[in-house]
């Protein structure tokens, strides 16, 4: 059985000086509690106990060459050798925008920020500056950053509370937001383009933005139903509304052009952040030149002093480069559906509904008779209190999973590695 005291008693150290003893929110909800850990390498971590995980949450999705890969490694700490930063322009950011502008479909103006967060709002600006329009139409269970216009929507505590479709309740998941910033965004229940279209209809002269994550991953691993993203897409289109692909997640993990290479369906905009450099701070808005040129006719103002700070760019690189080299899209794919089809399996062999969604590079389980999610709604039905269970009974057998039951797979996992992840999953439901 392992055991975390010193990671406790760092806790503890850490509380007196660190609200709630972490720097993100999502870090707090660990097994059995925030741990800290000492280094990583491929798909292993480690903590202060000298517990060792095999990794699936992969740092919440960035690591998609897993832990300290030696080529990222080198290329961070032999550009940093030029300097950090220099609050001026450097040859590999060009290289870096023209790297992305050759792979997305959409990136044909572009700007790097830190994060995913910052960069959605910059998304939106654009939006609303081109359009002359105010309100984003977003969906129920997405999640774009945690500022205040969107700190919404994700914290439903059952379906029923959501009231009816077409004009859901809405609920804050932070207290301090402005008042009336709710008036700032719509919000449908996703995957139900007919709404889409009836709202759109009623409230086009409002609406500057429709957002999407072009797959839901952060309430279950739901892909868009065959037709809703190009219907997206249509409706944009015919009513002066730009489309948002928040490809966050999607970006660089389900191919190197993201989820509109993928589905075939072009975003006006689209955010990029977590695969792009393995860990790295840094993010992109990416758009049409129609729209991003507000950005350069300094119509729309985007800023940032540690904007493409040399490690950083240096990451990004270097980092595409092995996913170009290597191109391990497809054998993720095919270690993901492995995993998949394994817990499956395995939750058939112990007599447990378990749901296992996803394309594969990422995807999720939760615990629910439903043979298929749809949307938010459906993923509020499971039963949430086995799933902390299960995460928790393979945590201790040093299997990590993100706490909401989404997996994910790096180029550095093996065939083992899903061995001994679905064999450890059986053991586990057989207890819980
Ligand atoms: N959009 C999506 C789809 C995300 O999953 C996240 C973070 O998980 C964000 C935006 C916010 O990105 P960041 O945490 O880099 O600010």
């Amino acid at each position: 059985m392992k055991t975390y005291s010193k990671s406790a008693a760092l806790l503890e150290r850490a509380r007196k000086v660190l609200a709630s003893g972490v720097s993100s929110e999502f870090r707090k909800y660990n097994h059995p509690h925030a741990l800290f850990y000492t280094h990583g390498k491929g798909s292993r971590i480690y903590d202060v106990d000298g517990n060792e995980y095999l990794d699936f949450t992969l740092s919440q999705g960035p690591l998609i060459l897993g832990h300290s890969h030696p080529e990222v490694l080198k290329a961070v700490g032999e550009y940093s050798e030029t300097g950090q930063l220099f609050a001026g322009q450097h040859l590999k950011e060009i290289e870096l925008a023209e790297k992305l502008n050759e792979l997305i479909p959409s990136a044909e103006l572009m700007r790097f920020c830190l994060d995913g967060s910052e960069a959605v709002q910059t998304a939106f600006r654009v939006a609303r500056a081109k359009t002359g329009k105010n309100k984003f139409l977003r969906f129920e269970g997405h999640y774009h950053g945690w500022m205040d216009n969107v700190c919404w929507g994700i914290s439903a505590p059952s379906p029923e509370a959501l009231g009816s479709r077409e004009k859901p309740h809405v609920f804050p998941w932070t207290q301090g937001l402005p008042e009336g910033v709710e008036n700032d965004f719509i919000i449908l229940p996703w995957n139900d383009l007919e709404l889409v279209r009836k709202i759109v209809a009623e409230r086009a002269a409002e609406i500057a933005a429709i957002i999407t994550e072009p797959i839901m991953c952060n309430n279950g691993c739901i892909e868009p139903i065959p037709g809703f993203l190009q219907g997206l897409r249509d409706i944009c289109t015919e009513n002066n509304i730009a489309l948002i692909f928040d490809e966050v997640i999607t970006g660089f993990r389900i191919s190197l052009g993201g989820a509109q290479t993928y589905f075939g369906v072009t975003p006006d905009l689209s955010i990029f952040a977590k695969a792009i450099a393995s860990g790295y701070a840094i993010s992109a808005i990416v758009g049409k030149y129609e729209w991003m040129q507000l950005i350069e006719q300094a119509k729309v103002i985007h800023a940032g002093t540690m904007n493409a700070n040399n490690p950083t760019v240096a990451a990004a690189l270097a980092t595409i480069e092995v996913l170009e080299n290597e191109q391990p899209h497809e054998n993720m794919i095919r270690l993901g559906r492995k995993l998949m089809e394994g817990l499956r399996s395995a939750a058939a062999a112990t007599g447990h509904a378990m749901l296992v969604e996803g394309p594969g590079p990422m995807f999720a389980i939760s615990f629910t008779s439903l043979k298929k999610t749809a949307d938010y709604r459906d993923t509020l039905m499971a039963d949430k209190a086995k799933l902390g269970r299960f995460i928790a009974g393979m945590h201790d057998e040093g299997i990590r999973v993100i706490g909401r039951g989404l997996w994910y797979i790096s180029a550095v996992h093996k065939d083992e590695d899903i061995d001994r992840a679905v064999a450890t999953a059986e053991k586990v439901l057989k207890n819980i």
